[in-house]
C-alpha cells in the first residue's frame, strides 16, 4: 500500500470547510443557469480560471457571486447533499461544516428556519445512507454590523438542538477586528455555543490575541500567523488550542507564496495543535484527501503524523464527549488495520 493508498483509505475527520464554497463546479453552472445568474464562466475549465484569486478581498468577490447562484430552500439542501457525498467519498465521517446564513436571509431573503431545514433534510439523508454526518457552524460575516451579527448569533443559539455546534465568524479580517462581535459571542458564550472564529489569516498575531479574549474562541480557523509572536504562541501551546490549518487555502489566498514556504512545520515543531483542512475545497481546487498528500509530500510527513493529525481533528471536534471517545477508538482501530495492510 503507498502513501497515497493510505491517506485515501484513513479515516477522517474535517473542522473547516464551507458549504457555499464547496459547490461542484457542475451544480453551480447548473444553479446559474436555472436562476439567471450571469456569471463570468459558462464551463468548468472557465470557473477554474475565474477561481484564481488576486487577494482576499477579491475571494469574498467570488465567494458571494457564488453564493447569489443559491436562491432557495431546494437549492440549499441540493449542494449540502453532495457536499456529504463528497466527504463519504474520501472517507471523511464527520465534518463541521461552516455556513453563512445571513448571506441567504439578506441576498434572498430566505427565512433561517427554511435554511435549517434544507440542511437537516440532507444530514440526515447522508447519515441513512453512507453513514456520515455533519454539524453546523454558522458564521457571521465581518462585514455586517455588530448588530447584524447578533442576529446570527440568536439563529444559532435558538437551533443548539439541531445540528449547530458553533458560532463562527468569516469573511474580510482586515478593518473587522473580533472585538467588533465581542457582545454576540458573549451571548453564545452565556448560552453554551462554542466559539471557533477565523483569525490570524489575512491579518496578524492581535487578531488571534483578539478572538482569545473578546470571543471565547475554543479553536482558531487558521490562525498560521500566530507565529509572529512568540508570547501568543506560548499561549496557544499552553492551552492546546486548536488550529484549523488550511494549506492550500493559504497559497490561493497569498498568506504564503507557495506550499514549501507554508508554516506547517513550524507550527508543528512548536507543539501547537494542528489540524488540516480543505476550506472552499473546489475554489481551490483540493479536497481534504489532496491537503494530507501534499502536506505529506512537501514535507516528508510519515503516517504517524498524518494519523495524529487526524486524532487531532476527532479530539478537538464538538461532538458529545462520549462521541468523541467512541469516534476516537473506532479510528485507532482502523488505523491499526491499515498499519497492518501498509506493511504487507
Ligand atoms: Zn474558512
Amino acid at each position: 500500500m503507498t502513501l497515497a493508498t493510505f491517506i485515501q483509505a484513513m479515516p477522517k475527520v474535517e473542522l473547516h470547510v464551507h458549504l457555499e464554497g464547496s459547490i461542484r463546479p457542475e451544480t453551480l453552472l447548473a444553479l446559474a443557469q436555472r436562476h439567471q445568474v450571469d456569471l463570468p464562466a459558462r464551463t468548468v475549465e472557465g470557473l477554474r480560471a475565474w477561481y484564481t484569486f488576486t487577494d482576499f478581498p477579491h475571494f469574498i468577490e467570488i465567494y458571494l457571486a457564488v453564493s447569489s447562484c443559491l436562491r432557495t430552500p431546494d437549492d440549499i439542501e441540493l449542494i449540502a447533499r453532495e457536499f456529504l457525498a463528497g466527504q463519504a467519498a474520501q472517507n471523511i465521517r464527520y465534518s463541521e461544516v461552516t455556513y453563512t446564513p445571513y448571506t441567504h436571509y439578506l441576498l434572498r431573503k430566505l427565512p433561517f428556519p427554511e435554511q435549517l431545514a434544507a440542511l437537516e433534510r440532507a444530514r440526515a439523508w447522508a447519515e441513512a445512507e453512507m453513514g456520515v454526518t455533519m454539524g453546523l457552524v454558522l458564521d457571521i460575516p465581518r462585514s455586517v454590523s455588530a448588530q447584524e451579527g447578533l442576529l446570527t448569533a440568536e439563529w444559532a443559539i435558538g437551533a443548539m438542538g439541531e445540528g449547530v455546534v458553533a458560532l463562527g465568524l468569516g469573511g474580510p479580517e482586515v478593518d473587522n477586528p473580533p472585538e467588533k462581535f465581542k457582545a454576540a459571542f458573549d451571548r453564545a458564550w452565556a448560552a453554551g455555543l462554542p466559539s471557533v472564529p477565523h483569525a490570524g489569516e489575512t491579518v496578524g498575531p492581535e487578531s488571534i490575541w483578539g478572538a482569545l479574549r473578546a470571543l471565547h474562541a475554543v479553536r482558531i480557523g487558521h490562525g498560521v500567523r500566530c507565529l509572529e509572536d512568540p508570547a501568543l504562541v506560548a499561549e496557544l501551546r499552553e492551552r492546546q488550542i486548536p488550529l484549523e490549518v488550511s494549506p492550500t487555502s493559504n497559497v490561493c489566498l497569498k498568506v504564503f507564496p507557495h506550499l514549501a514556504a507554508h508554516a506547517l512545520p513550524r507550527l508543528l515543531q512548536e507543539g501547537l495543535y494542528v489540524t488540516l483542512n480543505s476550506d472552499d475545497p473546489p475554489m481551490f481546487n483540493t479536497t481534504l484527501t489532496e491537503e494530507y498528500l501534499h502536506v505529506a509530500n512537501t514535507f516528508h510527513l510519515g503516517r504517524e503524523t498524518l494519523e495524529q493529525l487526524t486524532l487531532n481533528a476527532v479530539r478537538a471536534s464538538l461532538l458529545p464527549a462520549s462521541t468523541r471517545l467512541e469516534l476516537e477508538q473506532q479510528f485507532l482501530g482502523e488505523f491499526a488495520r491499515l498499519r497492518v495492510e501498509h506493511l504487507l
